[in-house]
């Protein structure tokens, strides 16, 4: 059971300029740096779906941000017409950067079994890992909803690659492989993210999780080694531990 159920998220990016703001003023946009716009997850409403789980999309890079916005190679011209046209564009850009849950399979595993080991002696991991129909289907239904809020946006769209998702790994909220449950057989940890099979081992990080949602994994990480260690030192008080 230690080792499988890797869950990772599936993503897609599109990036595109809102020709609106074309020249608009040059304003500090870096706010906490990155994403400041998230859509929650939505179809679990309206129509049936041909695919399980679901996807909420990070808007990143938006406006005059440090970073953002890696088009100016591609902006012809030269000289002082070429730097006036890439300032123009500067406040303009936006990336959609869809996230979606990957069903937990049991295949999809981290083992050290006959790995090198690193310089630490320890075992280097070899991870397995792939995606599936459910998640290329998820996918169509994340470029059909770029493509209409790019649309609605009267957008330029400057990279948008349709069918085309992110390297496995790119989403970076890497999840499972020490999955918590009820029954033994099935998961390693229980609701406390207390081995099942040892009782003073707790694993209290993103591997607890049997499933990776499409949200990102922080808080909830936070919010279960909390509650991880409100029970273990309340059966340290029973003396149970
Ligand atoms: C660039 C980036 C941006 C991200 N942005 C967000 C975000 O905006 N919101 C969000 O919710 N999540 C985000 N994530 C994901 C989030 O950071 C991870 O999901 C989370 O940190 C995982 O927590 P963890 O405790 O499971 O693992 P980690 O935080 O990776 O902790 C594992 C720890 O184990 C230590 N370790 C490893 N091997 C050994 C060893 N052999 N001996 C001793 N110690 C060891 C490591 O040094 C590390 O401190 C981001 C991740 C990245 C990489």
């Amino acid at each position: 059971m230690i080792g499988r159920y890797l869950c990772e998220q599936v993503r897609i990016e599109a990036k595109a300029f809102l020709p609106e703001l074309f020249g608009r003023e040059t304003t500090n946009d870096d706010g906490i740096g990155g994403e400041h716009i998230y859509m929650p997850r939505f179809n679990h409403r309206g129509k049936k779906r041909d695919y399980l789980r679901g996807f909420g999309v990070q808007f990143w890079g938006i406006g005059c941000q440090a970073g953002a916005g890696n088009y100016a190679s591609s902006v012809a011209g030269f000289g002082p017409a070429l730097k006036r046209e890439i300032k123009r564009r500067y406040p303009a850009w936006v990336e959609v950067h869809p996230f979606g849950e990957v069903l937990p399979r049991r295949d999809n595993q981290v083992t050290v079994e006959g790995t090198p080991e690193d310089q630490y002696g320890v075992p280097l991991p070899k991870i397995a890992y792939s995606i599936g129909e459910n998640e290329h289907r998820m996918a169509n239904e994340m470029y059909d909803t770029v493509e209409m809020l790019l649309h609605e946006a009267k957008a330029e769209i400057f990279e948008l690659e349709r069918g085309r998702t992110g390297r496995n790994g790119s989403a970076i909220h890497e999840h499972g492989t020490c999955r918590m449950g009820d029954d033994p057989k099935r998961s390693a940890l229980n609701k406390f993210n207390q081995m099942h099979r040892v009782n003073n081992l707790f694993v209290v990080d993103g591997s607890a999780f049997p499933t990776a949602t499409e949200k990102n994994p922080t808080l909830t990480i936070l919010a279960m080694a909390w509650r991880a260690t409100d029970y273990l030192a309340d059966q340290l008080r029973k003396g149970t531990l």
